[in-house]
């Protein structure tokens, strides 16, 4: 007999941008199979989630791995229900149809290591500004990269919990990451993506730090943004062999930036204004190879011959991935 401490994790009802919460659960030799995981509940109105009349929330677990921190410990990520077992209004993932596996999202997740003290990111001097951008990405040596420790120390977590994280790398500014997972199925790749944020964010903890996802968090200086790129494809996108077809894809992006951007997450504006890689906030455009579009159309994708993936470029770091999925499959859906 082993016990087996289950860390539930759900998204509390914050706004504009939801946190996560995690508390544990402990049970005999736990399966590992989500079948065998029962709902369980939490006071929702310390989360914004209830009343305190009637407080029940309902966690219904969703996604399991192995949490690889924790001797004989699970990470659960679970969908928030209201009593009566209906989707929660902060329940993003009640938006996507999780039996549907053709449309694969690739996120890259970009944050910076936030130091609380300084109130900046780890490597800005205290009331001051390290050398300006240019040799932080993808930089090697101590004058240039802060918090590699941190970040591979996540990509290792990652991998032993057995997500689908493909590949990190330092970014623009400087204390500032991204990484990669990548899943076939709306759902997986958001519980992955929320699962490997929970596994950051409580990593910083015993080094007194914190993960900063906020779009712009230096503010209008000459300082990157941290996004959330989408990149989607179904079958009609990686089978689309012409040129046409990629395009109409990418049309029927334009009459609903409104409807995107409501999804791409809070103080986006900060951030998309055209500067530092990105399209403004009002615009629409693809190309390919374009970093400064809303859409890209990778060069892989064309020189694939017109079939692979798109890159949407504008959802921000802090968004959540089931929202920006379900908006992108309702988008391409209208075409294919
Ligand atoms: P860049 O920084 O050049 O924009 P990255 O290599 O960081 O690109 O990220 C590209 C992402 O695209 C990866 O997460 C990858 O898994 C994803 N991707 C590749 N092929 C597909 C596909 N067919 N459908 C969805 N996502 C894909
Ligand atoms: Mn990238
Ligand atoms: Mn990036
Ligand atoms: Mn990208």
């Amino acid at each position: 007999m082993a016990t087996s401490k289950l860390e539930y994790i759900w998204l509390d009802g914050y706004k504009p941008t939801q946190s996560l919460r995690s508390k544990t659960k402990l049970v005999q030799d736990f399966s590992g199979k989500l079948e065998d995981l029962k709902d369980w509940s939490f006071d929702g109105s310390s989360t914004e989630q209830a009343e305190g009349g009637s407080s029940d929330c309902i966690m219904r677990p969703v996604f399991v791995c192995p949490d690889p921190a924790i001797k004989n410990g699970w990470l659960v990520m679970t969908e928030v229900l209201n009593a009566d077992g209906t989707a929660h209004e902060s329940n993003g993932r009640a938006l996507i149809d999780d039996e549907d596996d053709d449309f694969w999202f690739g996120f890259e997740q970009e944050y910076f290591i936030w130091d609380n003290e300084t109130n900046r990111p780890i490597g800005f001097p205290a009331g001051g500004f390290p050398a300006p951008q240019g040799p932080y990405y993808c930089g090697v040596g101590g004058q240039n990269v802060f918090g590699r420790e941190i970040k591979d120390e996540h990509l290792e977590l990652c991998i032993d919990a057995g997500l689908d994280i493909e590949g990190t790398n330092g970014e623009v500014a400087t204390g500032q990451w991204e990484f990669q997972i990548m899943a076939k199925g709306a759902a997986s790749a958001g519980d992955q993506i929320w699962v490997a944020r929970y596994l950051l964010e409580r990593l910083t903890e015993k080094y007194g730090l914190s993960i900063n996802y906020h779009p712009k968090p230096l503010g209008q200086l000459d300082w990157n943004g941290s996004g959330m790129h989408a990149n989607f494809s179904n079958t009609y996108i990686r089978t689309a062999a012409s040129e046409e077809k990629i395009k109409k894809v990418c049309e029927a992006f334009r009459g609903v930036v409104d409807e995107h951007i409501a999804v791409y997450g809070a103080y986006n504006d900060q951030r998309l204004t055209g500067k530092h890689e990105t399209a403004a906030i009002t615009d629409f455009s693809y190309g390919v190879s374009d970093r400064g579009a809303s859409i890209r159309i990778p060069l892989f994708t064309k020189n694939n011959g017109w079939s692979g993936y798109l890159e949407d470029r504008r959802p921000a770091s802090n968004a959540d991935p089931y929202k920006v999925a379900a908006r992108i499959i309702k988008t391409v859906k209208t075409v294919s």
